[in-house]
């Protein structure tokens, strides 16, 4: 595909996703026809509440959890902090200890350093150079106040899979030898139908979901919520939800979230290979056009759709002006401030130095990236560069 043609090569499925038909056309009469609230007890709104009641089923059927321990929220945003900030107001004001990773999305970070300021604990675990997390270092982490534990399953600026079932499993062995009650919060946002979300198999207790990122509407979540488990609701109100989540429910986004999730678990395994196979052109590709780039090659537990490269000497915004003259769109793990380009805390907390950083590129495939799309990034990639460093005074 050449930079004249008019569509867009979206390679930034990582930010957000472009709603399915098939879950459009669903969503749709829920704005009109269908549009009674599914509180009210005349037959109108039990047209609402049953499309409520499926979107609840498909869930729990992809996570393989039962129906009342899936919570309807707001976006994966909201899920994170009501599985944070829920759980330590129900396990006791200002009181407490959260283990959590340095690679966590802000949505999880940022909601644990409010606790910090309200006067709970808080440990953020490192990563190694290929952004893992070392279970047993995080699972020593647990002290007799740690309430919980928040791990990612799969890094929306690198694609690192994290062994979450080991991290969890050598965690409650840890809080059994210090009495700690603890439990285990994912962020699987970005795993979904990228890899399993069996819930008893991940051994976890809360787990966050968000519809945008998986061909879904934007502004509606899930938050799994184990059975037994007590959060203090983040919104109270009316009491929906089973008094979890108040609000009158967002009926067309939850229908479009449930048959995105269906829709995306019953085509995980069979996308999987060409993913797969895309991707490693891309690194193969940027390997041998850009000698210098520095990129994880072995990408020993990634998932394929996402990938980070850094360049030295460029900044990362420069690079995504110059591809989106091209016609590509893809991200940057920097953050442009006001006056300042800041460094992702993930490429930092791999050990790049910030200089570099600066100079990263998220490339995010998804369900309609094909071969040609990955030629044009590989023809792409190498001229805007050579423009940039023209000018830059650092080479
Ligand atoms: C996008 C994302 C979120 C936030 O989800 P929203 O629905 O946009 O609030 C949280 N965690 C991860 C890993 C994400 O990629």
């Amino acid at each position: 595909m050449t930079s004249s043609d008019d569509r867009i090569n979206y390679l930034d499925h990582a930010a957000t996703t472009p709603m399915r038909n098939e879950v459009l056309e669903k969503m749709l009469p829920y704005f009109t026809q269908k549009f009674g609230n599914p509180s009210s007890l005349y037959s109108l709104a039990g047209e609402a509440r049953y499309g409520v009641d499926e979107a609840r089923e498909q869930v729990a059927h992809v996570l393989n959890s039962r129906e009342n321990e899936i919570v309807f929220t707001g976006s994966g945003s909201e899920s994170n902090n009501t599985a944070i900030k829920g759980l330590a107001s129900a396990r006791g004001a200002g009181k407490g200890h959260v283990v959590t990773t340095s690679i966590e999305h802000h949505a999880v970070i940022h909601p644990v350093e409010q606790l910090e300021k309200l006067g709970y604990d808080a440990t953020y675990i490192g990563v190694d150079n290929t952004g893992l997390v070392d279970p047993e270092e995080f699972a020593s982490a647990v002290r007799p106040d740690t309430f919980l534990a928040s791990v990612m399953l799969v890094n929306n600026e690198i694609g690192t899979i994290q062994a979450v079932r080991h991290i969890a499993d050598r965690t409650r062995e840890s809080a059994m030898s210090c009495g700690a009650d603890v439990l285990i919060h994912t962020d699987a946002v970005q795993a979904a139908g990228k890899i399993s979300l069996n819930v008893d198999e991940l051994g976890v207790d809360m787990m966050s979901l968000s519809g945008h990122k998986i061909y879904g509407p934007k502004g509606v979540g899930v938050l799994f919520v184990r059975r037994g488990v007590t959060l203090e609701p983040l919104i109270s109100g009316g009491g929906q939800e089973r008094q979890r989540r108040s609000g009158t429910e967002n009926v067309a986004s939850i229908v479009g979230l449930g048959e995105a999730l269906i829709l995306s678990e019953s085509e995980r395994l069979s996308n999987r290979s060409r993913l797969q196979r895309l991707s490693d052109r891309l690194v193969k590709g940027i390997v041998e056009k850009i000698p210098d780039a520095i990129i994880d090659e072995k990408r020993l537990s990634h998932v394929p759709e996402i990938i980070n490269v850094s360049f030295q000497g460029v900044e990362g915004e420069s690079i995504l002006l110059g591809l989106d003259f091209k016609g590509i769109a893809a991200s940057s793990g920097s953050a442009c401030s006001s006056a300042s380009v800041e460094p992702s805390h993930v490429l930092l907390a791999l050990g790049q130095e910030p200089a570099l950083a600066v100079g990263s590129v998220r490339f995010s495939l998804g369900r309609h990236t094909t071969d040609e799309d990955i030629t044009d990034v590989l023809q792409a990639l190498p001229v805007v560069l050579k423009q940039l460093r023209m000018f830059s005074p650092s080479t």
